[in-house]
């Protein structure tokens, strides 16, 4: 199983981050990817990602919030260019990038602006995207639409649009979506999105120490819960857990490489 966005180099896991990550691997998750947010995070990001090279794919870019409020966020996107020219380590997609207008709208511009740029950095270096997407569903998809034949690919991560809206995303691009602890949730309504979907266009993640899956709901959440997500989109199709491991592991591993 591949938990395809975790940000376990986060301060909270400072104090027991071996033996979570062991709870990951004991619990059958072979790869953890990555993703980047600012130059505030990203040096713990590789220093946990030099530690094990092997499960731990970091990804480079910026995060929509990180340019809210931020007058450096022009020497942010240069910096995310030039580390993308000459990683320190290698990287498997660009990512966090995105639209998120749910704390205001008054940075849309300046977000639409790295998000552009990012995805051309991406279709440069021949690498997916991993989308952050918060209550701007209409606005993403106005802005992957430009790129209709260009070869985009990647993930709208925790998904939280209709099945409709997936469909017309997957028309711009070559798109798959990460489903993450909200589908366990109890009228989160995500449920029932997830069972309309093929399970071909899934992808597994946490978003760890964020989005916790119940049974661990309210607590900080790791990597090693991907399962509990997995056990929840195999009820909702009907199927063995194993073959949602199965068909989710091979759609991640071909996506970014690995
Ligand atoms: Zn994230």
């Amino acid at each position: 199983m591949i938990d395809t966005h975790s940000h376990m180099y986060a301060e909270e896991f400072d104090t027991d981050r071996d033996e979570a990550l062991q709870r990951a691997w004991d619990a059958g998750i072979e790869t953890l990817i990555l993703p980047d947010i600012d130059s505030e995070s990203r040096d713990r990001m590789f220093d946990m990602a030099r530690r094990e090279p092997q499960r731990c794919r970091p990804m480079l870019g910026l995060h929509p919030t990180s340019v809210n409020d931020n007058p450096r966020w022009q020497e942010e996107l240069d910096m995310v260019e030039r580390l993308l020219a000459a990683p320190p380590m290698p990287v498997c997609g660009v990512g966090e990038i995105g639209l998120d207008l749910y704390w205001s709208r008054e940075f849309y511009g300046i977000q639409r602006e790295v998000f552009h740029a990012q995805v051309e950095l991406a279709l440069k270096h021949d690498m997916p995207v991993v989308i952050h997407t918060r209550s701007a569903y209409d606005e993403m998809l106005d802005a992957v639409n430009t790129y209709k034949g260009r070869g985009l690919r990647g993930i709208f991560h925790a998904y939280a649009a209709d099945v409709d809206m997936a469909r017309k995303l997957c028309r711009a691009g070559d798109f798959f979506f990460g489903i993450g602890g909200v589908v366990t949730f109890k009228n989160s309504g995500l449920d029932a999105v997830v069972r309309d979907m093929p399970l071909e266009l899934l992808l597994l993640e946490t978003d760890s120490p964020y989005l916790t899956p119940v049974p661990h709901r309210g607590k900080r959440n790791e990597s090693a819960y991907v399962v509990h997500v997995c056990r929840k989109v195999a009820d909702l199709h009907g199927v063995d857990e194993a073959v949602v491991d199965r068909l989710t592991t091979a759609t991640a591993r071909q996506l970014f490489a690995l």
